[in-house]
């Protein structure tokens, strides 16, 4: 049996690794946990999706729901939502899907269900080739030999990691927005009956409430993303300059005076795909020229999960009709 290594542990990778024909595969990820940017950070008591939210019920994937469904990680919720409360717009109930406890039980549930050897804590840096087969290594490790190796990682990061296997100059650059998103707890309810939203304010694209979703009825918990022009403009801002002015306005915005009492943010320097490389060629995938190494992920479809999912989906078919039976 071919042996594969997938480097990430994100939707594209989990999805490659679920429709790939092939029991002998190894994930190498950086981080200390499987997900990237689905992420539910804690703390105490509180919890926070600070990557995505949530899933559209109507995403339009096959097959997508259903296997999240067999590993037990979500769950379909009313919210009550506005699409733009600057704007005034009315507010209504949305069904939204949402992790079953945090959006981080759709990775660590996948990647659980998959039992494949992972590598944590190990950021692949470099990729050889030695004949037919590549060894990949990180700072401390040399790991292979391996017959085919996927990188399901942001389309700049694939660039610096795979230069030496692919001719990037062939392909046109996905390009990515940024994001700033910032978490906060409060002493008290905020003084809204809504959930989530659209456009809180101009600098605000968006936020969500976490209470409903983990139970913690006492403990006010929000997650505000700042525009991605505003995080353009303002990306190296100190985090604390960040936390303090969102409070300002949320409180502001709001008409509340609780006080908050935990506040925290992270900056995404790729957080959704602006423009996929299916809309710039038409491709949803970067192969080396002998067709053994892979780049692939959001950014060759769209800018949300369920496109990470047919990233992975889509390259696991194509392995499987093109002649590259493994
Ligand atoms: C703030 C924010 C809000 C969002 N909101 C939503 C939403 O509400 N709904 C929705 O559907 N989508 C949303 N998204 C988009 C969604 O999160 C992404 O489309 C999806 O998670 C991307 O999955 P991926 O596998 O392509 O990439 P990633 O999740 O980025 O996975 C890449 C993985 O590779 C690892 N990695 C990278 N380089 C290396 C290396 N050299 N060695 C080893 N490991 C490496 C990373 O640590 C990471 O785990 C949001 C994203 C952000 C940031």
């Amino acid at each position: 049996m071919k042996k594969i290594a997938i480097i990430g542990t994100g939707i594209s990778a989990l999805s490659l690794a679920r429709h790939l024909p092939t029991l002998d595969i190894t994930f190498f990820e950086k981080s200390w946990r499987a997900g990237g940017r689905l992420s539910t950070r804690k703390h105490n008591d509180l919890q926070f999706d600070h990557g995505a939210h949530f899933l559209s019920p109507d995403h339009g994937v096959l097959g997508f729901t259903e296997a999240l469904e067999k590993v037990q990680a979500i769950k379909k919720v009313e919210a009550f939502y506005t699409p733009n409360y600057l704007g005034q717009s009315t507010k209504e109930m949305k069904s939204i899907i949402i992790g079953n406890n945090g959006i981080q039980s759709i990775p660590l549930n996948l990647h659980k269900s998959l039992h494949y050897p992972t590598h944590f804590s190990t950021k692949i840096e470099k990729i050889e080739r030695a004949e037919k087969n590549y060894y990949i290594s990180s700072d401390k490790d040399q790991f292979g030999p391996f017959d085919m190796v996927f990188a399901c990682i942001p389309f700049e990061q694939g660039v610096t990691l795979l230069q030496d296997h692919i001719d990037f100059k062939n392909y046109p650059t996905p390009t990515f927005n940024s994001i700033w998103t910032v978490m906060l707890g409060f002493d008290k309810r905020l003084g809204t009956d809504l959930q989530f939203g659209y456009y809180l304010t101009k600098e605000i694209s968006f936020f969500m409430n976490q209470n409903f979703k983990h139970e913690q009825f006492d403990q006010e918990s929000w997650v505000f993303n700042m525009r991605s022009e505003w995080t353009k403009k303002y990306y190296d801002i100190e985090p604390y300059v960040l936390e303090d002015y969102v409070i300002n306005e949320v409180k502001k915005t709001f008409g509340s005076d609780a006080k908050a009492t935990f506040k925290k943010s992270h900056r995404w320097k790729y957080a959704n795909t602006k423009q996929s490389l299916r809309d710039l060629v038409g491709k949803t995938y970067i192969p080396s020229i002998d067709h053994k190494l892979y780049l692939l992920g959001d950014w060759s479809e769209g800018p949300a999960m369920q496109d990470a999912w047919l990233s992975g989906k889509k390259l696991a078919k194509h392995i499987e009709e093109f002649n590259l039976k493994i």
